[in-house]
């Protein structure tokens, strides 16, 4: 069989139509899940599977999917979302849904087995960028909780990174290994407000020396204990909040990121540590609640492996990451193998207007994908690959609408 390549302009067009949905005069996309831009491009997507003779349909969360319309799974799951952020850019979510489509065109078109075991999807609200959200991955927290994930064998995303760590490396390509974990913090510090004028500065409970003091040594903390942790403190407020009167309440909110439990497990400690030991300083007392915590999503090693091979086929520059942002993955994770890669983004910007990769290294990318489909078609085909697809072939619970 001759080697399959995708079609790079009928791959670009496609991107570049669907960033006509929402975009903004500065470039940004404007697709929020629900509003009418995001309704109108999962239209446009599904119109996209069905002009080259495959099936579509959308379950009752609003996931979009596609697939041959004869295939009887169990499927790999290849995909991500179309949901933007206000102000966001093209390709967070919508590169990894419009290469899915075009590697399944490729192989539909080819008519080559792998085709048969590819299903595309186009997740809801990965964001959770509206007013009333929870936090997002609703679409693929969904899929997960439903029966048609009983017919999912694993789940491939190619994403751009997000972050600038490749274009430091060099990377053209990256097979990523997992997911950081994010824990979050609310500290409060308690003192006793009084005039900041009057009362002598011996003496004070002020809440608010108490917070900055703990705030500011945060990120030293960070850095000595994992170079690859990052912390951020996004939120401070001092109450009653004005300049003649001392604080008597100060909170913070800070979030880690960091690629293991145990790394996450010490920064907390470290975390009360600090805050008791500023509290006393300032005669305040603190105390630190964990607002939320995302554990660490660790992809599946076997397929992890298989993609990193596969990269490697199409770039010279590949290497390994764990992605800093969530994704879609780390709810599939859970459930099924899974396993993503990443291209570099130029400046590592995104959820911005100025989110950019070069066409040449989105192309090589959605050929990646290709490789990576074809590798997991022919492991599954052989005995040793066996473990990517259940035994048993669960019923369809999701049938083509
Ligand atoms: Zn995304």
């Amino acid at each position: 069989m001759t080697p399959l390549h995708i079609s790079s302009r009928r791959f670009l067009l496609d991107l570049a139509e669907l960033a006509t949905f929402g975009r903004r005069q500065d470039g940004g996309i404007d697709r929020v899940a629900g509003s009418a831009a995001d309704l109108a491009s999962r239209a446009w997507i599904r119109e996209r599977i069905e002009a080259c003779g495959l099936s579509s349909w959308a379950d009752d969360t609003g996931n979009v999917f596609g697939r041959r319309g004869d295939s009887r799974g169990p499927w790999l799951l290849v995909g991500s979302h179309t949901d933007t952020v206000p102000g966001g850019g093209y390709l967070d979510g919508a590169y990894g849904v419009i290469a899915a489509l075009e590697v399944l065109r490729v192989l539909h078109e080819a008519d080559h087995p792998a085709a048969d075991m590819l299903e595309i999807v186009s997740f809801w609200d990965e964001e959770g960028a509206q007013a009333t959200s929870t936090g997002g991955l609703v679409g693929s927290t969904a899929l997960c909780a439903g029966g048609h994930i009983e017919s999912i064998a694993g789940y491939l995303e190619l994403h751009i990174e997000q972050g600038p760590r490749m274009e430091a490396a060099e990377l053209e390509l990256a097979a990523v290994s997992g997911i950081v974990g994010v824990a979050r913090y609310s500290v409060t510090m308690q003192g006793v407000a009084n005039h900041g004028g009057t009362t002598p500065m011996l003496g004070r409970a002020d809440a608010g020396q108490a917070a900055v003091k703990a705030a500011a040594q945060i990120i030293d903390l960070v850095t000595a204990l994992d170079p690859d942790m990052v912390a951020n403190l996004g939120f401070i407020e001092f109450e009653p909040g004005a300049p003649n009167v001392i604080p008597g309440r100060a909170e913070f909110v800070v979030e880690f990121r960091a690629g293991t439990e145990q790394a996450l497990r010490t920064v907390r400690r470290r975390l009360e540590q600090l805050v008791q030991r500023s509290a006393e300083a300032e005669n305040c007392s603190g105390t630190v609640e964990q607002i939320s915590y995302k554990p660490v999503a660790r992809f599946d090693p076997a397929l992890c492996h298989t993609v990193e091979m596969s990269l490697r086929t199409v770039a010279p520059a590949v290497g390994r990451l764990l992605s800093y942002a969530g994704h879609d993955a780390s709810v599939l994770s859970r459930y099924v193998p899974t396993a993503m890669v990443f291209v570099p983004s130029t400046g590592g910007i995104s959820h911005a207007p100025d989110e950019y990769t070069p066409e040449p290294l989105l192309v090589q990318g959605a050929q990646a994908l290709l490789q990576c489909v074809l590798a997991v078609h022919a492991s599954a085909s052989s005995p040793r690959g066996a473990e990517l697809v259940p035994q048993t072939t669960p019923g369809v619970h999701s049938r083509p609408r």
